[in-house]
């Protein structure tokens, strides 16, 4: 009789993990996913009705095939779960030539091949006017192929499906800790110990306090809904696609349209400053007039016709690393255990393709695209696992220079 209670456990149901686990089970691998909460849930970074889908990936040039390959799989999640996940509206990408937002995108799309439309400012005030106070230096770019993913459904399409292809799904279950043994892992839960060949740790935010030593950093990051004036039908979502737009500072703006009882989703990244990192445990999700004050202060100008206070606000949370790449492998090359974190603020779109890599990394198959530049390794500052297992394998590797300054986030 095995002493192991699966072959592999994927601990977090998020969008990453709740993907993994179908993808794993899908290949017929004896998984099991354990969530601390149910899925579709509002604590982590997985929720909030919409999340931008762009092929244009500003932040890696590794990342436009796994975007291209994480659509099919979204359409794929979509038509076998009967749900619809992905509205293909388009995207707005505003900002200087130059800048972070619409260089990076137009590098990408050259490089790749992926059409997109160029707006000259005069364009832009015509087809989307609700964009005020252009720059000198500001253009569009019209992303023909970006759109809208619906996170909480995608999670639990993902996981009802995973469960149809035979995994075993545990919630409302912590991990407390992992400790590597002798040919596997063990994980202490609130229900029990549980001995599994590998480990999925997909556990978003809390990646950094259930294993310290890595250089992760949790922040939290508001998400507000505004009212527009009674009768202005130009937010709504059909008028107002998704955008990202960058402001004089490096600021960028970030949203979609209003849909049905919701109003104008926004949202405010600030460069230059710290955001401030907190623990998911503690951190009080209970809104306060600083989560939107910023977002406020400039919405005026930018987007009139908006009422200036949230008519909803959620807090999200999102994980950084140094370098702004995501963090997907297995540290120190351990065939135990596979680490999936360090979101950035954009992993939700490549959710599905990621759950594809760690399938691949799961069942020995060499991944579709090279995966150093995600490698746990280099976000790995010191050995904080135990290995009771002796197998010499480091589970994290020393990277001593991980800690430079953390870039900031994207869609
Ligand atoms: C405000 C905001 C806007 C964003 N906008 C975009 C966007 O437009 N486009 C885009 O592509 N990306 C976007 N992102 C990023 C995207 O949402 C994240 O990359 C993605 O949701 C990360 O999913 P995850 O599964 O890694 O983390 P999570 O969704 O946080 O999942 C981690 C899961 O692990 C569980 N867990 C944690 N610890 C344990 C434990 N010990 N035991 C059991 N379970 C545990 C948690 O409960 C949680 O369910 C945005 C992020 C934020 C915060």
């Amino acid at each position: 009789m095995s002493t192991w209670d699966a072959e592999v456990a994927v601990v977090g149901l998020g969008g990453w993990g709740a993907c993994a686990l179908w993808q794993i089970a899908s290949r017929g691998v004896d998984a099991l996913g354990i969530e601390q909460f149910h899925p579709g849930h509002g604590w982590g970074a997985s929720h909030g009705g919409s999340r931008m889908f762009r092929i244009t990936c500003l932040e890696h040039p590794e990342l436009v095939p796994l975007a291209r390959r994480s659509l099919e799989l979204w359409h794929e999640l979509a038509d076998l779960s009967g749900t619809s996940l992905f509205e293909n509206r388009g995207g707005l990408l505003i900002g200087p030539e130059d800048g972070r937002i619409v260089g990076g995108t137009l590098r990408a799309a050259l490089h790749h091949g992926i059409p997109v439309e160029h707006m000259t400012p005069a364009t832009l005030r015509e087809r989307f006017g609700q964009h005020a106070e252009l720059g000198p230096d500001d253009i569009a770019v019209w992303e023909p192929s970006a759109g809208i993913l619906r996170p909480e459904d995608a999670v639990r399409a993902a996981t009802q499906l995973a469960r149809s292809a035979g995994a075993r799904v545990v919630t409302g279950t912590r991990v407390h800790s992992v400790e590597l043994v002798s040919g596997g892992v063990e994980l202490e839960t609130g229900g029990g110990l549980l001995r599994v060949r590998q480990a999925v740790m997909t556990i978003g935010s809390w990646l950094a306090s259930l294993l310290p030593g890595l250089a992760l950093t949790p922040l939290r990051m508001p998400i507000t809904w505004f009212r527009p004036a009674t009768g202005d039908s130009r937010f709504e979502l059909d008028r107002f696609p998704v955008f990202m737009r960058e402001l004089p500072g490096a600021e960028v703006l970030w949203g979609n349209g209003s849909e049905k009882e919701h109003g104008v989703k926004l949202g405010l990244e600030v460069h230059g400053r710290a955001p401030r990192p907190i623990d998911p445990d503690t951190d009080d999700r209970c809104v306060v007039s600083e989560d939107w004050a910023e977002l406020t202060g400039v919405l005026g100008r930018y987007l009139p016709g908006l009422e200036p206070v949230p008519s909803q606000v959620s807090v999200c949370m999102l994980t950084t690393t140094p370098d702004g790449q995501f963090v997907i492998g297995r540290p120190g090359g351990d065939p135990r255990l596979i680490l999936a974190g360090g979101c950035n603020g954009h992993g939700f779109k490549h959710a599905s393709g990621i759950g594809e890599l760690l399938a691949d990394l799961v069942t020995h198959t060499p991944p579709p695209m090279p995966l150093d530049f995600v490698s746990p390794d280099r976000v790995a500052l010191r050995c904080s696992m135990r290995d009771a297992g002796g197998e010499g394998l480091p589970a994290c590797a020393t990277a001593p220079d991980a800690r430079v300054r953390a870039s900031p986030p994207a869609r």
